[in-house]
C-alpha cells in the first residue's frame, strides 16, 4: 500500500543514477515527484522511462543557480500543490590531486555540491512549514567521512554537505522538518565511470568489507527511509551506506 499517495518529493540530480532510483522509489510509494537536472536531454530520457506523467514533474535547472532555483520550485508548487520531502542529489565530481586542482573546478564543485542544497534548502522549508513539515536528506559521500587522495575539492564539499546537514537539522526542528544525510560508498553510476580509475576501484574493492559497489537501488531504499514517518525521531544524522568502509577505517592511496 501507499505509505501516503497525497505527499510530493523533489529530487535534484534526478535524470540518472541514484537520483533517478529514489525518485523510482517515491513514485513506488504512491508519492508524486518532481525531478530536478541540469541536463535537460537525460532527463526528457528519464521522464519517458517512468512513464508515469501523472505523477512526474520535470525541472530542468542548475542547482547552484539561485534564480533558476526559485523559477524550478515556483513551478513545481504550481503543479505540485505541496512539498513534502526535498533530496539534494545533485552532484558532480573532480578526483585531482591538490596542487593540479583549478580555482575554477574548486569552485564549481562547491557551487553544486554545498551551495546548491543551501539554496534549496532555504525556499524548501517554509513550504515544508506551510502543510506541518517534512524532510530533507542531503547526498554526501564516504570521500567526505575521511580524507584521500585525489578528493580535495570532492571530500571538501561532502563534509561541509554533512554539517550543513547538522546546521540545517538544528535550525529547522522547529519547523517540523527532519534533515539527515545519506553517505554512499562507490555505486557504478556514470559519475563513478568518470571518475573512477581501474587503480580506485581496485582500492574499493579491498577496502569494503561486503566486497563490492553498493547498488542505485539500496541508496534509494536508505534515502527513502530517512524521509519517510518511519525515521520521525531521527535527524541530524549522516548514515553510510557503503558496504561496511566507514566502519572498518582501511584506507584508501
Ligand atoms: P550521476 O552523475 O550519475 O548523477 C548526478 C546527476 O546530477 C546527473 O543527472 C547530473 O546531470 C545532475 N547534476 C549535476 N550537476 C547539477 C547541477 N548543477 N544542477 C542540477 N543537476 C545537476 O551521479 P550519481 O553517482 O548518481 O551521484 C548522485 C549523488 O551521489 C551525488 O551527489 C554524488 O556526489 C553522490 N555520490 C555518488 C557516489 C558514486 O560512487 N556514484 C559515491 C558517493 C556519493
Amino acid at each position: 500500500m501507499p505509505e501516503n499517495p497525497s505527499k510530493v518529493a523533489l529530487v535534484t540530480g534526478a535524470a540518472r543514477g541514484i537520483g533517478l532510483a529514489t525518485a523510482r522509489r517515491f513514485l513506488g510509494e504512491g508519492w508524486h515527484v518532481a525531478l530536478l537536472d541540469i541536463d535537460a536531454a537525460t532527463l526528457d530520457t528519464a521522464m519517458a522511462a517512468l512513464a508515469q506523467p501523472d505523477a512526474t514533474l520535470a525541472l530542468t535547472c542548475d542547482v547552484s543557480d539561485p534564480a533558476a532555483v526559485a523559477a524550478a520550485f515556483d513551478t513545481a508548487m504550481k503543479r505540485l500543490g505541496r512539498l513534502d520531502a526535498l533530496v539534494n542529489n545533485a552532484g558532480t565530481a573532480v578526483f585531482k590531486p591538490l596542487l593540479e586542482t583549478t580555482h575554477e573546478e574548486w569552485q564549481r564543485v562547491l557551487a553544486v555540491n554545498l551551495t546548491g542544497p543551501f539554496l534549496t534548502t532555504q525556499i524548501a522549508a517554509p513550504l515544508m512549514a506551510d502543510t506541518g513539515g517534512g524532510a530533507i536528506v542531503n547526498i554526501t559521500s564516504i570521500s567526505g567521512l575521511r580524507a584521500s587522495t585525489l578528493r580535495v575539492a570532492y571530500g571538501t564539499s561532502k563534509a561541509a554537505l554533512a554539517h550543513l546537514t547538522k546546521q540545517q537539522a538544528a535550525e529547522l526542528a522547529s519547523l517540523g522538518i527532519r534533515v539527515n544525510a545519506v553517505a554512499p560508498g562507490p555505486v557504478d553510476t556514470a559519475m563513478a565511470k568518470e571518475v573512477h580509475s581501474a587503480e580506485i576501484r581496485a582500492d574499493y574493492h579491498d577496502a569494503i568489507p561486503l566486497n563490492r559497489y553498493g547498488l542505485e537501488e539500496e541508496l534509494a531504499e536508505a534515502i527513502f527511509f530517512l524521509c519517510s514517518d518511519k525515521a520521525s525521531y531521527i535527524t541530524g544524522q549522516t548514515l553510510a551506506v557503503d558496504g561496511g568502509f566507514d566502519a572498518v577505517g582501511i584506507g584508501l592511496t
